[in-house]
């Protein structure tokens, strides 16, 4: 628009346009302008906005799921890299986490962040072996060895040396992808199809250790951080998990490269950690349609399946012996509160899967941490509840349930 017409502009809305600035955070456009209150605070922090549904709706609390669960996402330990030799890092003690998955009817957990060389071994000695009925240890690809040489038979030989040290699965974090690169930590990003994995796929199908993979993350950290951006409080309180921009492949070449690889391997069986692509159902479903081999786990991603529950339900009904329950917890991790371990995450969970609440957090935290939506329960029938508890997790872990 030229100066001079805007300019017209302006002088012909009058008044209104005078009153403009001083009117914007009033909503409702019918009154006359004289009438309307003035806001006193208009420049309320959107970090201090905590708004209060008055919404007066059921609150059902379910202190115990209905069912024994297997959570087949957590961290309950994980690698001290700062050493030559690998340390396992407690993120917990056991005196800490069995009293209350005791508390919560949580039979298992399962610890996929094992690690690998001596780590491994300490992570399953101090969780398995003394407790074979509670914990899980899986074993994760050493990256630090990638340079060397025969790196792809090294990484399929320490798949097996795991499974005799007692690792029951293999776990992929999305570094393959999006952080793992040629030099290790510089040169172009090695895709997650890369044949030099080969050989760990095989092994882990081999040794019939099912491989629980995340790739890639919500299609917001693709987007710019701005203004229009679903997560924009998530992503401005952490920064680097944004993956705008640069050499960073899209969302869908990540997926589509994990796909190549489910499908190059059908005697292996992968478990897609947060749904695989939780705020895409249709085109989950169509990969679980596609590959017999592939299951989805959910956690950290109620508060996306919960904000669609209609279509979360039909999910569930149709893939009711590929879905496993997970939490993604992390003992005292704090900065995610949609992950912290405690009482209040089993507690959300179990009131997501077998209520029909409506309108509630996702997360224990004062404002939604993933983005500002709630969720509503999706009242599961206890067919499928036992197996998405359990049932599943058991089958494809070799445990009895
Ligand atoms: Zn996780």
């Amino acid at each position: 628009m030229k100066t001079t017409s805007r300019r017209q502009l302006l002088k012909n809305l009058g008044g209104a346009a005078a009153g403009l600035g001083a009117t914007r955070h009033v909503f409702g456009g019918t009154a006359p302008l004289r009438n309307r209150q003035e806001p006193k605070d208009c420049a309320l922090a959107l970090e201090d906005y905590e708004p209060k549904s008055m919404l007066h709706v059921t609150e059902t609390k379910v202190e115990r799921a209905r069912y024994p669960v297997i959570d087949f996402h957590t961290h309950l330990s994980g690698v001290d890299r700062s050493s030559d030799e690998p340390k396992m890092k407690l993120n917990a003690t056991r005196g800490q986490v069995i009293p209350a998955m005791d508390r919560r009817n949580v039979r298992i957990m399962v610890n996929l962040t094992g690690g690998y060389g001596a780590a491994l071994d300490e992570s399953v000695r101090y969780w398995q072996d003394p407790h074979p009925d509670r914990f899980v240890v899986f074993t994760e690809p050493w990256y630090a060895r990638f340079l060397e040489p025969g790196y792809p038979k090294l990484q399929a030989d320490e798949i097996e040396r795991a499974r005799r040290v007692g690792a029951k699965g293999l776990k992929l974090t999305k570094a393959l992808g999006l952080y793992l690169r040629e030099q290790i930590t510089s040169g172009p990003l090695v895709p997650v199809d890369d044949r030099r994995f080969d050989p760990m796929w095989e092994a882990a199908g081999a040794q019939k250790m099912p491989v629980a993979i995340h790739t890639s993350d919500p299609e917001a950290f693709f987007l710019e951080t701005n203004r229009y951006n679903e997560r924009y409080e998530e992503l401005s309180a952490h920064p680097n998990w944004s993956f705008n921009g640069r050499d960073f492949p899209s969302n869908r070449e990540l997926h589509e490269a994990r796909n190549r690889v489910v499908g190059r391997h059908p005697n292996t069986q992968f478990v897609l950690l947060h749904v695989g692509d939780s705020e895409n159902l249709v085109w989950v479903s169509e990969w679980l349609d596609r590959y017999p081999n592939m299951s989805v786990e959910f956690g950290a991603r109620i508060g996306e399946l919960g904000r669609q529950p209609r279509a979360s339900i039909k999910f569930f009904d149709k893939y009711q012996d590929r879905i496993l329950f997970g939490t993604d917890a992390v003992p005292e991790g704090f900065e995610t509160p949609q992950q912290v371990f405690g009482d209040d995450l089993y507690r959300i969970y179990y009131r997501f899967l077998e209520t029909e609440d409506e309108y509630f957090d996702y997360a224990p935290a004062k404002v939604p941490p993933q983005g500002r939506w709630k969720i509503y329960g999706l009242g599961l029938s206890n067919q499928i509840l036992r197996k998405v508890y359990s049932g599943n997790a058991a089958r494809l872990l070799g445990l009895e349930s």
